[in-house]
């Protein structure tokens, strides 16, 4: 090829690239703009979709934080509206969004609507979440003062686990909570909540009262223990769970380093 051709044929790729990106949406290449509300990382498909290194050095796809930066909670559920992006819609009564404080310290996350939270539109109020309760309590906080959500808001039939294709479409929506209210401290209630939220295969029994950092916004702190449901089973495992919450505590008094 010559050198006019080599020419013309990297203007014509330039142009491509230039296109694919406005087509992401991306108006901005080189580093990512500085956010003063969350350091964040991407995503493993948010870094695929901001591709090749190209031409034009690196090219950085805004992360959902840096999207929707700024968005209160009633914005996030006006997105999610009466959300059919995932086949959960066809047999849950009600969405459970989430509920608590817009500016809590703690946050609980589990992994999705039971029956009782389905009638209601409300997480954790059946049987596990008068435990849950119960356990904010023990810590000297009400329920008002933390904020409750899940992984998935729709109620997967029979109780199953929430399937991979209903947490995919779901979680975005947790990560723009947790983002819009900045928790210190997010407790991940069980398996399913604990490895979503630190995308990691590791069984809870192996990552349970242990701080980690949250993958997106490393400044937030991630403490994974039993789920209350599990508890009223396993009743004998209460007593790890009561370390675990006095662990909570202790860091959320400043007492404690993670
Ligand atoms: N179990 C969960 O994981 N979430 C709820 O909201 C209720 C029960």
């Amino acid at each position: 090829m010559g050198a006019n051709n080599e020419l013309s044929e990297l203007i014509r790729q330039a142009r491509e690239h230039l296109t694919y990106y406005r087509e992401l949406g991306l108006t901005h290449i080189g580093q990512t703009p500085h956010l003063n509300k969350s350091e964040t990382i991407m995503s493993k498909q948010e870094k695929t979709a901001s591709g090749a290194a190209s031409l034009f050095g690196e090219l950085s796809a805004p992360s959902l934080e840096e999207q929707y930066v700024n968005e209160t909670l009633e914005d996030i559920r006006r997105d999610l509206g009466e959300c059919k992006r995932c086949k959960l819609w066809s047999t849950r009564k009600k969405i459970v969004f989430g509920e608590g404080s817009a500016r809590a310290e703690l946050m609980f996350v589990g992994e999705g609507p039971g029956a009782d939270e389905d009638a209601s539109g409300r997480p954790f109020v059946g049987r596990a979440g008068q435990l849950l309760t119960k356990m904010i309590e023990a810590i000297g906080m009400k329920r008002e003062d933390v904020y409750i959500a899940n992984v998935v808001k729709s109620r997967p039939p029979e109780n199953r686990a929430p399937e991979k294709d209903e947490s995919d479409a779901c979680i975005p929506f947790l990560y723009r909570q947790i983002a819009a209210i900045r928790p210190k401290l997010i407790v991940a209630l069980g398996n399913p909540a604990a490895q979503a939220l630190l995308r990691t295969k590791t069984p809870i029994s192996q990552i349970r009262g242990k701080f980690e950092d949250y993958p997106r916004m490393p400044q937030i702190k991630v403490l994974p223990t039993f789920h209350p449901a599990y508890l009223l089973r396993s009743p004998d495992k209460k007593r790890e769970a009561w370390e675990d919450l006095k662990r909570v505590k202790k860091f959320l008094d400043g007492e404690s380093e993670p």
